[in-house]
């Protein structure tokens, strides 16, 4: 049944929106002092994601790494986690509540609980023009989960096997010389890299569209602690169509890894785990 709206119905819609987290409440990001860091920093490492496959990488804390497109328009799922400890992963739905749904320069990739802190902080992001088009979508999202087996055999009965979340299985497992079974509790939501997405408006339903992404367009990010990263390039390949299969083009993803010259981050601070004391009110 629909129920009748009450007489102040208008009234009620018409009240102003509060912003949860106001920007202005979070710890300040010096993107000056990283920037500058970056700009001598010298590359250590790379590594090629093959298309509807995905890698692991480590970066120290303190240092650079860089998502790029290569080949052609290529989203990606990226995993994070502490690289010393696990259980301290990226929180998709945190971070989405403190910088809104789409992340770009100056926002950071936020830990579980009880640590709470940045994990990563994005100090360059060459799609930054593409801001929110008509339809309500930007990139770089947090809104979406990763694409994953279970939901596609959930709705058409599938066996598809190269969805994100298993490729960021496999890597993992790989990585870390465990089964399966082992590596995929560790797999959590993503940042949606370069994807394409939003909310429709009218009845508030997760879309994708083709990504703006091309052929050298990137993504920077600074180490706030050590990290191990798993990226997956996504079989949906630019996300203009479907995901979950075989049918759409794909490309690979490269990430590389930058070392900044000593002293350069003199006045960075390393984040502190969150100070809530755990006693819960006992
Ligand atoms: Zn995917």
């Amino acid at each position: 049944m629909t129920y009748d709206p009450p007489e102040d119905a208008q009234a009620r819609r018409a009240l102003a929106p509060v912003i949860c987290y106001p920007n202005n409440t979070l710890p300040q990001v010096d993107i000056d002092l990283y920037r500058s860091a970056r700009s001598g920093a010298v590359k250590t490492d790379e590594v090629l994601v093959p298309a509807r496959d995905a890698r692991c990488f480590t970066v120290p804390q303190g240092h650079f790494f860089r998502i790029s497109s290569v080949e052609g328009p290529q989203v990606g799922d990226l995993n994070l986690w502490n690289a010393n400890d696990l259980s301290e992963r990226f929180y998709s739905g945190k971070t989405r509540a403190l910088h809104g749904t789409h992340l770009t320069t100056g926002e950071r990739m936020w830990s579980s609980f009880p640590s709470l802190r940045p994990m990563a902080t994005i100090i360059d992001d060459t799609l930054d023009w593409y801001g929110m088009d008509a339809f309500g979508g930007s990139v770089h999202d947090v809104i979406g989960t990763r694409c994953d087996p279970y939901t596609g055999n959930l709705l058409s009965g599938s066996q598809y096997h190269h969805c994100c979340h298993s490729n960021l299985t496999r890597a993992l497992g790989n990585h870390l010389g465990v089964a399966t079974d082992q590596a995929e509790p560790h797999v959590h939501d993503v940042l949606n890299v370069f994807m394409c997405t939003g909310f429709t408006r009218d009845t508030g339903q997760y879309f994708m569209k083709a990504s703006p992404v091309r052929p050298g367009d990137h993504l920077d990010f600074f180490a706030e602690i050590d990290l191990l990263g798993g990226l997956s390039a996504c079989p949906g390949g630019d996300c203009s169509s479907e995901h979950s299969s075989d049918t759409a083009a794909c490309f690979p993803l490269l990430v590389e890894i930058f070392e900044p010259p000593a002293e350069a981050l003199d006045g960075w601070k390393a984040p502190n785990l969150n100070q809530y004391d755990r006693t819960h009110g006992l």
